[in-house]
């Protein structure tokens, strides 16, 4: 196999492959999500919500029949220490039973954690489960969370727009937060490559998510446990960042990806704004249990 180039610049063509459907937190179908990229002149995208690989079927169905290359994966959600981390799982089999086991744990305690959230605001808020529930797109098989709350508030005409409600009572800040249940980044790590993935930092960059990013020390613990990749080229990570992210991923010989973390309407990343070459995408198709649609 010919060596791996890390990539310096920010590819002028590509995929996208960091994007959220109505599966989780953004606004769309997974076939407005294939329409648009074919629309954009993408090569291929790839469907990413948030912890759950539900969305997978729809978004199948609908590169088929549009002729768009499609990765299958999900944004899983991990902890490091008090570090919130994200971390983009490609090309897995979502039957192996460790995997399983992961989300729905996961899935559970987010589930009683946000209904809990919802209880300390309708001591102050005109907001009940009902109203909250009433924002979840995909029903049962969305992961229900902090903006599904900040929409319920938008309805009840608390609050203008969900960045609104982001930015009070929904916010990490606020005295209503409890923090996400999550497994550790390491095993998040393990548990994807025992299920024959490939596993990604998702913008290990980005300080407006993160006062305390992961530190280079703790990098290399998570390529000790098997990551695959840094997403250095996404809107959160400053230059500085991309930077030191390049230079580790040199250093450990880790693939480097970009993506626009879109959220459809939910919020102003443009689908392709950041994009991961077509060598980059050859690496991880490869290495993942599962053909690329
Ligand atoms: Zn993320
Ligand atoms: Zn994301």
């Amino acid at each position: 196999m010919t060596r791996y180039e890390i990539p310096a610049e920010p590819p002028a063509a590509g995929w996208d492959i960091h994007c959220h459907t109505a599966f989780s937190d953004g606004t769309m179908t997974p076939e407005g999500m294939v329409a648009q990229a074919v629309r954009i002149g993408l090569e291929g995208v790839a469907i990413t919500d948030h912890d759950t690989s539900a969305g997978w079927g729809d978004a199948v169905e609908a590169a088929q029949r549009l002729g768009l290359p499609l990765l299958r994966g999900t944004e899983i959600t991990a902890a490091d220490g008090d570090v919130s981390v994200h971390m983009l799982g490609l090309q897995y089999d979502p039957t192996n039973e460790r995997l399983v086991n992961m989300f729905a744990t996961t899935r559970r305690k987010r589930l009683q954690r946000t209904r809990t959230m919802v209880e300390l605001m309708a001591r102050d808020f005109p907001i009940t489960w009902q109203m909250v529930e009433r924002q979840v797109r995909e029903g049962e098989r969305t992961t229900v969370g902090r903006p599904h709350i900040a929409d319920a508030l938008v309805a009840a005409g608390v609050y203008r727009n969900r960045s609104e409600a982001f930015a009070g009572a929904v916010s990490a800040q606020s005295k209503y937060y409890i923090p996400t249940p999550s497994p550790t980044a390491i095993e998040v790590t393990r548990t994807v490559k025992q299920a024959g993935g490939v596993i990604i930092l998702a913008h290990p960059g980005d300080r407006r998510r993160n006062s305390t990013l992961l530190s280079d020390e703790r990098i290399d613990a998570l390529a000790d446990a098997g990551l695959d990749g840094l997403e250095v080229w996404h809107r959160g990570n400053e230059p500085d960042q991309r930077r030191r992210l390049l230079d580790i991923a040199r250093r450990r010989d880790l693939l480097v990806t970009g993506g626009s973390d879109w959220h459809g309407e939910g919020k102003p990343n443009r689908l392709g704004e950041n994009l991961t070459d077509a060598a980059t995408v050859r690496r991880i198709v490869e290495r993942g249990a599962i053909p690329l649609v």
